[in-house]
């Protein structure tokens, strides 16, 4: 068959690789133990020598196996490894493939669990040097000896700064250094890393996927870019595996296998089902994101507003070139700081609630909260004020957003 569009393969895919009855979904494989027949079998399947086996579902289950056919399919990846969290899949790259001595360079620009997590990172000897990754020379200039990967995220949550994405792909191919790109906020509905020659890509299920935050989930996907022959981390165990495989292969036993973040198959069913409609509803919150982004810009107790897809947006270009939308992330400012209580208070729609990427419009003020334990030195270096806003906005109707925002913009003088 012809190479089918984004939403027709998610669709169609469980029905296309055979399940059970005819059904349309793959079911909700419960068994943590897989039997076999034959012991040769259950040998096979631990040796590796026995594709597409279960054993144990810490290594997953045919409800994960699914979804993460799905993900790989979605980022045209060689593979894709589920987790039980965003979190889980980030700590199984890092903790998997570094090791005491390496160096990593990542965006100043990150979620703040992850820069939480490299804090972990350097008190275990691997070093992580912070840059602004909206310049490629940046990052050029922060490359050591040592240094094994380079880590981004695609439009940084809350402050949507887009890295030189391009460029530092172009720079980690002429380095040999694994590009590591966490494309949570854009989705591949939007944007597909492998495009700018990313060599992993993680994406947080819970967020844009699933979309529905009834669920949490995250995915490690293997473009197929990098050639992990020439990674000095790999296990002896593991390279005899071609070069394609080696990466997942490692991330899959040791971070999933020995670490055991592991996604349930109830989970990965209920995000299967929310990545069903995630081109449907991405476009829709880029809609509606964009609407409010321009009605704020406008609005005269509005400071900075901070959205890729106002001309505004430094990375405008960038946002246009590479980006199908530009996603559901807004963020903003009051002019008066002090009125912020009363603002958000008087919304009624946006839930006030921390989560991203939901049907829901949801609305957080960011320095007291998610970046509160990062401290105030952070908060300036990525460039988040006291009165900054972020609202991750939903499918609702446009017009009652908008009108929600002008009655409790009242509030802001
Ligand atoms: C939420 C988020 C994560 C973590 O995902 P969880 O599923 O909540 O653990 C990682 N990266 C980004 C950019 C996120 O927004």
């Amino acid at each position: 068959m012809d190479k089918q569009g984004f939403t027709t393969g998610i669709v169609h895919g469980d029905r296309s690789v055979g399940a059970e009855h005819g059904g349309v979904r793959q079911p909700i494989h419960t068994s943590v133990q897989y039997g076999f027949e034959r012991v040769e079998d259950l040998i096979g399947v631990f040796q590796g020598t026995k594709k597409g086996g279960f054993n144990y579902a810490r290594q997953g289950t045919p409800t994960t196996a699914a979804l993460e056919r799905k993900i790989t399919s979605l980022e045209e990846g060689v593979g894709s490894i589920c987790f039980s969290t965003g979190m889980a899949a980030l700590t199984a790259v890092f903790l998997t493939l570094l090791r005491a001595g390496d160096h990593v360079v990542s965006s100043r620009y990150v979620f703040g669990n992850t820069n939480s997590l490299f804090g972990t990172l350097r008190t275990l000897g691997i070093d992580v040097t912070m840059v602004d990754s909206t310049s490629a020379a940046n990052v050029a200039n922060a490359i050591r000896p040592n240094t094994r990967m380079v880590f981004v995220e695609t439009i940084a949550n809350p402050g949507t700064q887009i890295p030189d994405l391009a460029g530092i792909g172009e720079l980690c191919r002429e380095r040999g250094l694994a590009y590591v790109v966490d494309n949570t906020i854009t989705s591949p509905a939007l944007f597909r890393p492998k495009a700018v020659g990313a060599s992993l890509v993680v994406n947080s299920l819970t967020k844009t996927i699933a979309g529905h935050g009834a669920a949490l989930g995250g995915a490690v996907t293997d473009t197929g870019l990098f050639d992990w022959n020439a990674y000095p981390n790999i296990a002896d165990d593991y390279r005899r595996s071609p070069s394609k495989e080696q990466g997942l292969l490692q991330i899959r036993k040791k971070g999933l296998r020995d670490m055991g973040g592991s996604l349930s198959s109830e989970q990965a069913h209920s995000i299967a089902m929310g990545a069903e409609t995630l081109a449907l509803r991405v476009a829709k919150c880029s809609e509606n994101a964009l609407a409010l982004a321009q009605f704020l810009e406008g609005h005269e107790a509005i400071g900075r507003v901070f959205y890729p897809g106002l001309k505004s947006h430094p990375q405008y270009e960038i946002a246009q070139a590479l980006f199908k939308g530009a996603s559901w992330l807004l963020s903003f400012e009051l002019r008066n700081a002090d009125r912020m209580i009363e603002v958000v208070n008087a919304l009624r729609l946006p839930v006030k609630a921390t989560g991203l990427g939901d049907t829901r419009t949801l609305i957080i003020p960011v320095a007291p909260t998610i970046f509160f334990e990062a401290g105030p030195e952070v908060r300036k270096s990525m460039g988040i004020s006291d009165g900054m806003l972020r609202l991750s906005a939903g499918i609702e109707d446009t017009d009652d957003l908008i009108a929600d925002f002008a009655q409790a913009l009242k509030f802001a003088v």
